[in-house]
């Protein structure tokens, strides 16, 4: 493939394992198109995908890899435990059926999709979790959508730290206290809805620094996060916007405006409520 050499920055996580800032991110993206989508993602210079077992397109993001010739070292994928497969034997058992349909003898991280307090299964699954590591199925674990107390409950039943926690985040959700005992722990937080899945793109805040930059509220929002150390992987199936939410590194906020986004927040999410959500 002749991709653009990427200009994308990798974060270090608590096990060594190197992870790029910015991905592609393929939650709502059909089945039938993530072939398609993934290698346009890819071209652009995209080399991490985030998927997961309850998107379905799995198979989808393994075509669009076996596909592109880039090397397997190339490309950060991560995958997700889906929560009716939680559990010791059964987390075990998903993780073995996504490698299958991405057609990879291993990810590079694999998460606890929701924590699910209700079923009280994340223990077991994140004991599965550290198993499968160890054995070369995933280069990383980590969870998702899990709060302070969730977190303090693996770490000290098992020792073992997740390398990350993926939380919706944005400019009206800004998770400042869950992000200070992610650094206290060594976690690194990735933001899901990074743009709130459009939600703060109309903000005036946002598109008053825009003008000023000469930029669109999609790249300033996604500078925001770059800089406030967040990983990152926007969702689109817009060829433009899949560019556009590239071309991100070649410019900064300043201070002033980085604290005028970290004001947005209003404890607003777009997606469901994790102490509470089953799925
Ligand atoms: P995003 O915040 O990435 O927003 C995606 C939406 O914004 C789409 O409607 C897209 O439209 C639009 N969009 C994308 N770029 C631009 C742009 N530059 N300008 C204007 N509109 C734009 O939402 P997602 O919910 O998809 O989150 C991103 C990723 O996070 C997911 O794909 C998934 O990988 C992960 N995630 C994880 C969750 C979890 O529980 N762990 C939950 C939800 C998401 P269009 O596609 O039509 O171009």
């Amino acid at each position: 493939m002749s991709a653009p050499a990427t200009s994308v920055p990798n974060i270090a996580l608590n096990d060594g394992v190197e992870i790029p800032q910015l991905g592609f991110g393929v939650f709502q993206v059909p089945p039938e198109d993530t072939a398609e989508t993934v290698t346009r993602a890819f071209e652009v210079g995209y080399r991490h995908i985030d998927t997961a077992k309850v998107y379905g397109n799995e198979a989808g993001v393994g075509d669009a890899f076996h596909a592109s010739g880039l090397g397997r070292e190339d490309v950060f994928v991560t995958t997700k435990c889906w929560n009716a497969d939680q559990g010791f034997d059964s987390a075990k058992q998903a993780l073995k059926a996504s490698l299958e349909r991405l057609r990879l003898d291993h990810v590079d991280l694999y998460l606890i999709h929701w924590p699910v307090p209700a079923k009280d299964r994340y223990l077991d699954t994140w004991k599965a979790f550290v198993e499968l590591k160890d054995e070369g199925l995933t280069r990383s674990i980590g969870v998702s959508n899990f709060q302070p107390d969730h977190l303090r409950r693996i770490v000290d039943e098992t020792g073992v730290t997740p390398s990350v926690n993926q939380v919706e985040l944005h400019p009206y959700l800004v998770q400042q206290g869950l992000r200070r005992e992610h650094a206290d722990r060594g976690i690194v937080t990735e933001a899901w809805s990074p743009l709130a899945q459009g939600e703060v793109l109309g903000d005036e805040t946002i598109t008053g620094i825009a003008q000023e930059l000469g930029r669109t509220p999609g790249q300033v929002v996604l500078r925001w996060h770059l800089q406030r150390g967040n990983v990152v992987f926007p969702k689109s199936v817009t060829p433009e916007r899949i560019k556009e939410n590239f071309e991100v590194f070649d410019f900064d906020l300043s201070e002033e405006q980085l604290s005028a986004l970290d004001g947005l927040d209003r404890g607003h999410r777009v997606g469901p409520d994790p102490d509470v959500f089953v799925g």
